[in-house]
């Protein structure tokens, strides 16, 4: 794989940003925005930030439940141009946010990439690495008014991703392979910058990832998934007395579906001898974000609903 197919790119960087954030409490993170519109700073100037969907206001442009009257999930946020050519086509150039990330960050919608950068490119934090623009996979299109960078932030959910939906779903379409939104957990990238530039040298990434929105906790019977040792600085550390051999981990769900905290556990602190456990659901959160469906109440019972299984299954695979 070269070039990603209609100019989704996705890069994929190296390990230390997450590694070493993790090491100690303060190491400090380099993060630039990924254009050069800096309203995300500007109090009350969300709408020359974000875009909005044909119609709507600049909300519907963030991150969270807020597309189709908060039942589908934008996992990312829409970036407003700021340059345009002389036909009014957008020109601003598209940076790097970081260096050295085991976080997966896709720029979609771009204009043109940058010679060079291809997937599994090492690529710095400020280094241009295309061009906003307005292409898109969907028959509508996007008009040059609403010209955007749709940007996420997202940690993957499991490497083995193609031999899992080639399993699971037979014969379906495995868009843009390792890079499909199934396979990527996407937390906000805006507040991800405003909580950066709020705390300078203080900004932990691991804390930030762990003060998302708790939805659920799982408990899996498994302590040999891939996951679990690629996102090492996610996993609560236990003294070695009281977990005598781990048997398993209970996994805790911000409510866009990201594994934000894994807590090992020994054999007896297992609940369950299902493999996968739904321990507690947080109804404040299930409510004020209802879009992702990763649980479901059924006759007074909170179950996983088929989304949440899903994940989880991907998750272990
Ligand atoms: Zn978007």
């Amino acid at each position: 794989m070269a070039r990603p197919s209609k100019k989704i790119l996705a890069t994929l960087l190296a390990l230390a940003w997450l590694g070493s954030a993790a090491s100690t409490a303060s190491a400090a993170v380099s993060l630039v925005l990924p254009t050069a519109n800096t309203n995300l700073f500007v109090p009350g100037a969300e709408e020359h930030y974000f875009v909005g969907t044909v119609g709507r206001e600049w909300p519907s442009g963030s991150f969270g439940c807020v597309r189709s009257e908060g039942w589908q999930l934008h996992e990312g946020i829409d970036i407003k141009a700021l340059e345009r050519d002389r036909r009014g086509e957008p020109t601003d150039p598209v940076l790097a946010v970081a260096d050295g990330v085991e976080v997966c960050t896709v720029y979609a919608h771009l204009r043109e990439i940058a010679e060079g950068v291809r997937v599994g490119a090492v690529v710095r934090m400020g280094q241009q690495i295309g061009t906003l623009g307005r292409t898109a996979n969907t028959r509508s299109g996007i008009s040059k008014d609403r010209a955007h960078l749709h940007l996420e932030v997202a940690l993957f959910l499991n490497k083995k991703f193609p031999q899992w939906h080639a399993s699971r779903m037979p014969g379906a379409r495995n868009d843009h392979d390792m890079f499909n939104g199934q396979n990527l957990a996407g937390f906000d990238p805006a507040r991800l910058f405003q909580e950066h530039r709020r705390l300078g040298a203080q900004f932990n990434l691991v804390r930030f990832i762990q003060s998302q929105p708790e939805l659920c906790r799982v408990q899996v019977r498994d302590t040999n998934f891939e996951f679990l040792k690629r996102y090492q600085p996610l996993v609560t550390k236990r003294s070695e007395s009281a977990v005598d051999g781990v048997a398993g981990y209970e996994i805790v769900f911000d409510y866009a579906g990201v594994p934000m905290q894994l807590i090992p556990l020994a054999a007896g602190e297992l609940k369950s001898k299902a493999r996968v456990n739904l321990l507690s659901v947080n109804e404040a959160v299930q409510q004020a974000h209802r879009c992702r469906k990763l649980v479901v109440k059924r006759s007074g019972r909170w179950e996983l609903a088929s989304g949440g299984e899903r994940l989880v299954d991907l998750l272990l695979y």
